[in-house]
């Protein structure tokens, strides 16, 4: 089999690289052996706002264009239903915080975000005597449906394998790159926190954070926005809520933990009052970096494999956006974002 490209790993960063693909005509195969979990259990909410600072997320238009227009695209491909268009709340927690997002609101470049209109709480089930600012052009993609819809769709045409992607079978000679039965002319790497066993990129300095969130069935809350207070709880249907995220640096495994259960009950009680039951529990390894900037380039040697990762804590909005940078880049020469390049770790 001869194929343009093979894709290593098929959650945001993968399926994003994908598209770019699909878009130019460009065959390709894709291996994800499920090691990895965190586009998962992504809560999938995009937001061009840093809630704890009132500052906007680095490139949020440029990202939001591409991103929404890519499941946009997606949804009447593949007729599902991944983009919640839902309003996100601030909790304030004192007179001096409204202020400070009322100051920030005047800024220019993020007036087009945040709503000047304070949100008195009507909620009697929800704890926010101070009200709540409101994010504009906010949302929630459904990236589990996105994921499964992506596979199945790979499959029908024998292009998933669902299998763990052996480095050491990668046959590098001349330029030429085979894995068993398959040649193909670039491999993308996109293996989320998955990458510290790749030795062609292990280097990079991915940290990784675990991040676990619940589910939970509260049919007395009744809330129909994103509600941002210690935690996000996120409605997502049928009195069902997503209440998250904890971030821990040194865990690196996929077990739930008590601690992280009871760490988002605690945050919890002190939003809702009315009762609730936990119905789940889910962990995965955010593949985060410490200058908060993806992780997108060209190996230094092997000039036909890239990486596309340090997604972060917000693969949604950013995975499509610097898949279209990488395919550009490895396809028309256009220079990537220096803030990006791994090159500047190198
Ligand atoms: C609890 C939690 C909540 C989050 N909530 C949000 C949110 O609300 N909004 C948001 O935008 N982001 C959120 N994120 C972050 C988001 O999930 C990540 O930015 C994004 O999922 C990263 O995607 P990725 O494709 O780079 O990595 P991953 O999702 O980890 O995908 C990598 C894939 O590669 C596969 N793989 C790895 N190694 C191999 C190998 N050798 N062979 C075959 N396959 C391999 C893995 O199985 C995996 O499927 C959250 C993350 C967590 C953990």
């Amino acid at each position: 089999m001869q194929v343009d490209f093979i894709v290593i790993g098929s959650g945001i960063a993968g399926i994003s690289f994908c598209e770019q693909l699909r878009a130019h005509h460009k065959t390709f195969v894709v291996f994800d052996d499920q090691s990895q979990q965190s586009s998962t259990v992504a809560g999938g909410l995009y937001n061009p706002v840093v809630l704890k600072r009132f500052t906007p997320v680095w490139k949020s238009k440029e990202q939001l264009q591409i991103a929404l227009q890519m499941y946009l695209n997606f949804e009447q491909e593949f007729d599902v239903k991944l983009d919640y268009k839902i309003p996100v709340l601030r909790k304030f927690s004192s007179l001096e915080e409204q202020n400070d997002w009322f100051i920030a609101s005047d800024k220019p470049n993020l007036s087009e975000y945040l709503s000047v209109n304070l949100k008195k709480n009507t909620n009697k089930n929800i704890e926010a005597s101070f009200g709540f600012g409101e994010v504009l052009q906010t949302g929630r993609i459904d990236v589990k449906v996105l994921m499964d819809a992506y596979k199945k769709f790979l499959l029908k045409d024998s292009r998933f394998f669902e299998t763990k992607f052996k480095y050491n079978d990668l046959v590098v000679t001349n330029g030429h790159l085979k894995y068993g039965e398959i040649q193909t002319k670039n491999i993308v790497f996109t293996e989320g926190f998955g990458i510290n066993k790749n030795p062609f990129f292990k280097d990079l300095p991915l940290l990784g954070t675990k991040g676990e969130l619940l589910t939970i069935h509260a049919p007395d809350l009744k809330m129909d926005f994103v509600l941002k207070g210690p935690v996000f709880l996120i409605p997502i249907g049928d009195d069902h809520y997503i209440v998250g995220a904890t971030y821990n640096w040194e865990d690196r495994t996929h077990e739930v933990t008590l601690k992280g259960k009871e760490e988002l009950l605690a945050k919890l009680n002190t939003l809702i009052s009315c009762t609730y039951k936990v119905i789940d529990q889910v962990a995965g390894i955010r593949p985060t970096v410490k200058d908060r900037r993806p992780l997108v380039g060209q190996h230094n040697v092997h000039k036909n494999m890239f990486v596309l990762n340090g997604l972060g804590t917000r693969g949604v909005m950013i995975g499509p956006y610097v898949a279209k940078q990488l395919f550009d880049f490895m396809e028309f020469g256009t220079p990537l974002e220096s803030e990006i390049d791994i090159k500047r770790f190198q």
